[in-house]
């Protein structure tokens, strides 16, 4: 039964699409099916969420109902989600409650998933890798603890939205921007940790990351860099401290939980520009990588520039339905008709300068003069004062304004009065129009095979892109979810023998992704699993998160 655990109501009502709050009979029939985790009996578990009702109090240990389900995957490729169903969740207050709950969950082998605000949609939400996991959430820790706009940096807990820190920024007068990515309502920590990015000069998340705390497996706690000195001055100002640097360690890992995380902001320019260009045919994504590349290496543009596709641009703009309606990918005479009608390009290029007003209007003039070269180029240019703020949703991304744009992808389809999802396929990139063509040709073939439109685009970032393509459908049990998953195991699986990677997985394929990496039989991931064994012996955090499994679930690895 929901034991009235004051979940975060954005997250239920994301979750389920029944869900206002009071339980409903698929929600009980979910309780009744919570797995356990493997090997444990129901005394045995009965016995640990008793001792973890102890540490949090009862109120903050979800058992099932609406309460539960919001810790279910929304957007699973797959007919249903019990795959990855938790058992109970757990909601902590603070570092030393997290560590009391280790003490049990090492002593009785509880798997625990650790999450922020658990909103990573698309890769799987809060729903842990291995049914049965307990999910540890740690919305609770929510403190800006500091925030120094003289150094441009702030230290966060793991519940602190990027609109929370946007509206802290805002509410203190500080000239500081975040860096948002495309659905502000995740925390800061969550989306760093998972190597996301944003829209800005600061749109590496992880790049800018400098300082964390985190609790071992052990119960111990570590602060790295420079923190670890007890009376420390530049803990978020300096990564690496002294002797090894261990940040990068607790990305897309599952070695520890981080507590504490700080991050630097970008000082609010004076000025800044935000470009769009049109160009008019499919092959004119070479030229526009090439071209790119070159304003970002040397400088001139110092942002995430994004190349959005035709059907991404006009998602928000209009229904799928006005063009195509009909089964099967957008035929190329509906695409051209909708570029057509709504004045949008075959690809859009994204971008923004920041600075001295004529200074990025030189930079401005310098960028439209380098796409010029590419015939039936469109550009356009709207000016903003440092304050002044744009008004779309992927204008305000790069103003450091958190928006929830990407969602605007589930109003393409009509759900028929069910709910849209998405699972995203994000195959690392070379800057090279030549690599950017052969992504596209074979992302789109095989999405039109499956029965998806190529829903995608590239994110820049100098040396590589980030290729995003969206898989649109409609929510489980309906077949077009599990046809959703069998899409992006076929494009992983041409991207690799194309010799590309993808930079993040859902859970249905972080094994799969994890054996890609597979140079000398798999070195990579022996050596990662050979630090998880060292740092986490029995096995308790996260266990098959990215692929690394400890010696205790090893035998869970598969489903590939
Ligand atoms: P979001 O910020 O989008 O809500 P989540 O909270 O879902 O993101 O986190 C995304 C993933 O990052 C989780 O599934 C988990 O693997 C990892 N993660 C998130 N927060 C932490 C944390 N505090 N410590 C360790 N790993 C974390």
């Amino acid at each position: 039964m929901t034991r009235g655990a004051p979940v975060d109501a954005k997250r239920a009502q994301a979750a389920s699409a029944t869900d206002a709050g009071t339980e409903t009979e698929a929600e009980t029939e979910k309780e009744t099916e919570a797995p356990r985790p493997p090997g444990m009996s129901a005394a045995q578990l009965a016995r640990a969420l008793a001792a973890f009702e102890t540490i949090v109090g009862i109120p903050y240990v979800c058992r099932g109902g609406a309460a539960l389900a919001a810790y279910r995957d929304p957007f699973a490729p797959l007919s249903n989600d019990a795959m990855f169903a938790p058992c109970a969740a757990l909601l902590p207050a603070n570092v030393d409650e997290i560590r009391a709950i280790l003490r049990v969950a090492n002593a009785a082998r509880v798997p625990l998933w650790t999450v922020s605000t658990g909103r990573n949609f698309a890769y799987g939400g809060a729903a842990p890798r291995l049914a049965g996991s307990v999910v540890l959430d740690l919305q609770r820790l929510n403190r800006i603890l500091d925030v120094d706009e003289r150094l441009a940096w702030a230290l966060v807990e793991p519940g602190v939205s990027y609109f929370d820190l946007h509206a802290h920024l805002r509410e203190r007068g500080l000239a500081l921007w975040v860096d948002p990515p495309a659905s502000g309502w995740g925390s800061v920590i969550g989306n760093t940790l998972e190597r996301g990015f944003g829209y800005t000069a600061y749109g590496d998340h992880a790049a800018s990351q400098c300082g964390m705390e985190i609790v071992l497996a052990n119960g111990d706690v570590v602060r790295t860099g420079m923190g670890a000195l007890d009376t420390g001055t530049a803990w978020t100002l300096y990564k690496p401290g002294h002797g090894p640097s261990f940040d990068a360690l607790f990305t897309q890992s599952n070695y520890g939980i981080v507590t504490k995380m700080g991050l630097w902001l970008m000082p609010a320019p004076s000025a800044y520009v935000i470009g769009e260009i049109q160009f008019a045919r499919e092959d004119d994504l070479g030229a526009i990588v090439d071209t790119l590349r070159g304003l970002q290496l040397s400088g001139t543009i110092a942002q995430h520039a994004v190349i959005e596709g035709a059907i991404r641009r006009a998602a928000g703009l209009a229904p799928r339905a006005r063009w195509y309606d009909g089964e099967g990918a957008m035929p190329e005479a509906a695409v051209a008709r909708l570029q057509r009608e709504l004045d949008i390009g075959r690809w859009n290029l994204h971008y923004a300068l920041y600075g001295e007003a004529d200074v990025i209007e030189l930079q401005r003039r310098t960028v439209e003069r380098a796409f010029a070269a590419v015939p039936g180029a469109r550009c356009a240019a709207r000016r903003y004062a440092g304050n002044e703020e744009p008004q779309g949703g992927g204008d305000r991304n790069m103003a450091g304004i958190p928006s929830m744009s990407a969602f605007r992808m589930l109003d393409w389809l009509d759900w028929l009065g069910g709910e849209g999802a998405h699972v995203d396929f994000s195959p690392l990139c070379p800057a090279d129009g030549r690599d950017a063509l052969r992504q596209y040709a074979l992302v789109k073939a095989r999405a039109a095979e499956y029965g998806f439109d190529y829903y995608g685009g590239f994110t820049a970032a100098g040396r590589h892109l980030h290729h995003v393509f969206a898989a649109i459908f409609p929510r489980a049990p309906h077949p077009q979810a599990a046809r959703a998953g069998d899409l992006l195991r076929a494009l992983m699986s041409d991207a690799r023998a194309a010799g590309y990677g993808v930079y993040r997985s859902h859970l249905l394929y972080m094994d799969y992704a994890a054996a890609q990496y597979s140079f000398n039989d798999g070195a990579l991931l022996r050596l990662a699993e050979t630090v998880k064994d060292a740092l986490d012996p029995q096995g308790v955090l996260s266990p098959g998160k990215q692929g690394v499994w400890p010696a205790a679930w090893r035998g869970q690895r598969g489903y590939t």
